[in-house]
């Protein structure tokens, strides 16, 4: 049967057991409600979530489904209302405040960066969890810091300030920050929105290598469906704060997603990769 024949019903069973054949979760999630004061109604409000260990999963929904909400969540930036979060099987709540910056870092969407520092000295910023009270730099830190401004691609910029980069650069010195973190997962919103084509395609580099050469697990949330496809082990599709697929990109990227999630009449070709053509917005 193909997927346009299908159910809700059937869709949401598909998805129930890809999440449960899919192995190892790296962060697990049940019952989840997230919101905020200001809402009388939770923004998030999904049954189970996977990100899978060692793989990389993109998050992708329409503006305001609620990505960058649960990306808080599972980083602690904000606390769910309801639900169980575990990261390595432990509750994200159980781990000291260090303890989980070593196991977990993240890079928010709408981060700032302090402009008086130098780029070198704001990537050192990344070792905090790893350091005691009033410790200095160890031979460690230098390495870590040493192996994130190469991954990164930042070296020559190592002596500017960051407040003279321009956006691009900025985004590569943030993510560089979060590598010298070195923790086992690694969540990122929207690193690639804003920045010119070469700039994103080595953001995605970047990201591809350390999940590749560290086994890092990464959860993305990216705002280009092809790129996610293209890029990613698995994707999360997001509708109105509620889960409405997961799985392998060519599981999931169809024509009927386009419709439901994105609201968009569009062809889904497969090829050696999947080639979205947007046609028109659905009539509503
Ligand atoms: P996405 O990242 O998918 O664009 P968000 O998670 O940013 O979506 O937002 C989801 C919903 O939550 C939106 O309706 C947004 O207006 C609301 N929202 C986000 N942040 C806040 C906040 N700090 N206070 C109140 N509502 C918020
Ligand atoms: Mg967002």
């Amino acid at each position: 049967m193909s997927q346009t024949d299908s159910t809700p019903r059937d869709r949401i069973e598909r998805r129930t057991d890809r999440q449960t054949e899919s192995g190892d979760a790296k962060l697990h999630a049940s019952d989840l409600e997230i919101g905020y004061p200001s809402l009388e109604q939770p923004v998030i409000d999904t049954d189970t979530l996977v990100i899978p260990e060692g793989e990389v999963t993109a998050l992708v929904g329409p503006n305001g489904s609620g990505k960058s909400t649960l990306l808080k969540a599972l980083a602690r930036h904000l606390d769910a209302d309801a639900g169980d979060i575990l990261l390595n099987g432990k509750a994200i709540a159980e781990y000291g405040s260090k303890e989980f910056a070593r196991e977990l870092g993240m890079l928010s969407q709408h981060g700032s960066t302090p402009g008086d520092l130098t780029v070198e000295e704001l990537v050192h910023h990344g070792r905090y969890p790893h350091k005691g009270f009033l410790e200095g730099k160890t031979m460690e830190d230098e390495e870590a810091v040493e192996r994130a401004i190469d991954l990164a691609g930042v070296d020559h910029l190592r002596e500017q300030d960051v407040g003279s980069l321009s956006g691009g650069q900025r985004q590569l010195v943030r993510i560089a920050m979060a590598l010298a973190q070195e923790t086992d997962t690694l969540l990122l919103d929207e690193p690639t929105t804003y920045l010119d084509l070469r700039h994103q395609l080595q953001v995605m580099d970047v990201i591809r290598t350390l999940n590749e050469e560290r086994g890092v697990t990464v959860c993305i949330v990216l705002h280009d469906l092809t790129q996610a496809a293209r890029f990613a082990d698995y994707l999360v599709a997001l509708r109105d704060g509620d889960i409405y697929d997961w799985g392998r990109p060519k599981d999931v990227v169809c024509e009927e997603l386009l419709a439901e999630v994105f609201g968009v009449v569009a062809s889904v070709e497969y090829g050696e990769e999947p080639r979205i053509i947007p046609k028109r917005p659905v009539d509503r």
